[in-house]
């Protein structure tokens, strides 16, 4: 069970600890007893225990229960479990996040080479037609390799200082003389003293060992303008990976999902939206105001008088905004025409007499011929042209 464990001795750290000290704490055990660097036997169940300790001290809530009641989950919950890596910051390639944290740099990381720039990363982020159609700006939460608080990004501790690899000379690689029975072949490789960065350094930051970045949540404001479509992607410059050292940082590329709309479907910059009438309206013609796409935009709908089923209104410039321009697509309404069922006697006695009137009507114009009608009569010529 959690609740016999004390988590502040785990992390070595105070119980009125910030979260900075928290997670200062963690990242320095976790580089030392992480089970890719640490050589330690019991490193990966040392490694466990400071991942649950922290699991719940970075968690406001948990931790407050945890102080409380000594349960991370309350005083009813069940001890928490182990909480993977993956799990801690719940964000997005978060093993990327921390191979790249972990393997990298780490003490005995050998002759693994380093990307020194950070990486571009990606994120969906979802949001309404209405947001898409006004623009809105989002506040993201995710997880990066961020600079690191403590030596400012540059992975040098308080008396630590940066030389010249003296293997490669700097260059971060070297090249290797190999005799096969083609002759003699150079490869070059990347050094393994510095991991290709070419630089050494002595006394490192404990919290970043030396990589000058650490796992970190992070927000970021996402300006989305007006008009834009799902799968389009806005990028913010320099909200991807720290690059390693103070080196360039990869960029955020915030891919957009719009969701599907209740009333609206959405095909390029047009709006598709069905408009249900009954018959009678069909026939007379009548009016209805929708909502817009907009904040409080009202669009008036004439049905006009014989409106079909099926027929298709279209309502200029009540579309989704057009991409940076001040144009818009059009609202298209296609009527779906009912017939009505619950009529009253009374109505249905209505509905009698016109059609009765109708025709007869008919039969005066001749449209519909009686059987018996005088067959030397010639059809009015009125209403046919052609
Ligand atoms: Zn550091």
């Amino acid at each position: 069970m959690a609740a016999s464990k004390d988590y502040y001795e785990i992390l070595g750290v105070e119980r009125d600890a910030d979260a900075k000290t928290i997670k200062r704490a963690f990242l320095k055990l976790a580089r030392k007893l992480h089970p890719d660097v640490s050589n330690e036997p019991d490193a990966e169940e040392k490694f466990k225990e400071i991942n649950e300790a922290y699991s719940v001290l970075s968690d406001e809530k948990r931790r407050a229960n945890y102080d409380q009641f000594g349960n991370p989950d309350g005083p009813t919950g069940f001890g928490g479990d182990y909480v993977d890596m993956s799990d801690i910051f719940g964000g997005f390639g978060m093993d990327d996040l921390f191979s790249s944290f972990f393997g990298g740099m780490g003490g005995n990381s050998g002759a693994r080479s380093v990307r020194t720039r950070g990486r571009d990363m990606g994120l969906n982020l979802h949001i309404s037609l209405e947001e898409a159609a006004a623009g809105c700006t989002k506040t993201v939460a995710y997880d990066r390799l961020a600079p690191c608080d403590d030596c400012g990004g540059t992975g040098v501790g308080e008396s630590g200082k940066v030389t010249t690899c003296s293997h490669c000379h700097g260059t971060g690689r070297v090249v290797t003389v190999q005799q096969t029975i083609l002759g003699q072949m150079q490869t070059q490789t990347t050094c393994p003293e510095c991991g290709g960065t070419g630089k050494i350094v002595e006394g490192a930051c404990e919290t970043c060992g030396g990589q000058g970045r650490t796992p970190s949540r992070e927000t970021v404001q996402v300006q989305i303008p007006a008009g834009i479509h799902s799968g389009q992607s806005i990028r913010i410059k320099g909200r991807g990976e720290a690059g390693v050292r103070g080196e360039a940082a990869g960029d955020l590329v915030v891919t957009i999902n719009v969701s599907e709309h209740e009333q609206f479907q959405r095909q390029g910059d047009d709006l598709y939206y069905v408009l249900a009438i009954d018959a009678f309206e069909a026939m007379v013609g009548t009016t209805y105001t929708i909502d817009g796409i907009l904040a409080n935009e009202k669009v008036d709908v004439v049905v006009p008088a014989g409106c079909q089923y099926g027929q298709r209104l279209v309502v200029s410039r009540y579309g989704m905004p057009r991409l940076h321009s001040s144009a818009r697509g059009n609202l298209i309404v296609a009527v779906e025409v009912s017939i009505p069922t619950a009529l009253t006697d009374e109505q249905l006695t209505l509905v009698h007499k016109l059609m009765v009137q109708r025709t007869s009507q008919a039969e005066k114009e001749n449209q519909i011929p009686k059987a018996k009608a005088d067959t030397k009569k010639k059809r009015p010529r009125k209403g046919h042209h052609k």
